[in-house]
């Protein structure tokens, strides 16, 4: 299905996992794709160009204001519109109770995963406000849903994108731009892969969250945020979509 023809979405975080599963899932329906990571990484503009799609790598921190106002003109100037936006790069930040965390890891934290997204919607709304058309989906998580022992910096950073997200849906709602999140569940990606350091016991417990009993594909969260972007949703803004093996509905 070549329904994305023609349109041009960004990607950020889109050098590794649920980033670069989403990037082909968009190229495969037709469209143009800013990838855009703080990691320069070609393979996944190669795997977007083998689906038969036109691709751009941007290197992009997301939580620096000018590298990603830089990122979004980029896009415009080479695709000439922006239709879609996956805000999606994100860390896990180190594990550590609450009261041991130390400012320096909050702030980096809270930097790319909370200030990186609103950044994103900054500059990526103008151009979809102008062409009084467009969808973006904000990666949260289903950390963004319940707490995680160990996780304080990254669950408060994904509460705040499904606050940052309802509000910006909000202010939009009548102007042709739909705003949605995800909320992945236990993904095998690389992120699961430094959080669980490959100890199988590890792996066990993060798949014994989802009830399904195993761990989701970045291709499974992929589906969810071409089809939120897609005209099949179109009455669906200011959700946050979980999607995982049964982990939020025990
Ligand atoms: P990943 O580590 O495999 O990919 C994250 C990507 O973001 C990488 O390409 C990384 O280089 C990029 N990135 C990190 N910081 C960046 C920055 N400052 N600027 C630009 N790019 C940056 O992890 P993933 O599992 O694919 O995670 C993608 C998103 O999904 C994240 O927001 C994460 O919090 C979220 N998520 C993942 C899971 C999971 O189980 N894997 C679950 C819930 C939510």
């Amino acid at each position: 299905m070549k329904d994305f023809e023609n349109k041009v979405a960004i990607i950020t975080g889109g050098s590794f996992g649920i980033g670069r599963a989403t990037a082909i899932a968009f190229a495969k329906r037709g469209a143009k794709i800013t990838v855009a990571d703080y990691i320069e990484d070609m393979e996944t503009v190669k795997l977007v160009q083998a689906a038969g799609a036109e691709a751009l790598f941007i290197k992009c921190d997301v939580s620096k204001a000018m590298e990603v106002k830089t990122m979004v003109d980029k896009t415009i100037t080479a695709f000439g519109r922006l239709d879609y936006a996956f805000n999606n790069a994100g860390i896990e930040g180190p594990s550590a109770y609450l009261h041991e965390y130390t400012e320096e890891n909050w702030d980096k934290t809270i930097g790319i995963n909370l200030k990186g997204v609103w950044l994103c919607m900054k500059y990526e709304l103008p151009h979809m406000l102008k062409q009084k058309k467009g969808v973006i989906v904000n990666c949260a998580s289903v950390a963004g849903l319940v707490g995680v022992s160990r996780l304080p910096a990254y669950v408060a950073s994904k509460h705040g994108v499904i606050g940052l997200t309802k509000t910006c849906a909000l202010e939009n709602a009548k102007l042709g731009v739909r705003i949605n999140a995800v909320c992945p569940g236990v993904i095998d990606t690389p992120m699961i892969d430094r959080i669980t350091g490959k100890d199988k016991i590890v792996e066990m417990k993060f798949i014994d969250m989802e009830p399904i009993g195993r761990m989701g594909h970045p291709e499974e969260v992929a589906e969810a945020v071409t089809w939120l972007c897609s005209d099949a949703a179109s009455f669906i803004t200011g959700h946050a979509m979980a999607v995982d093996g049964g982990w939020t509905t025990q």
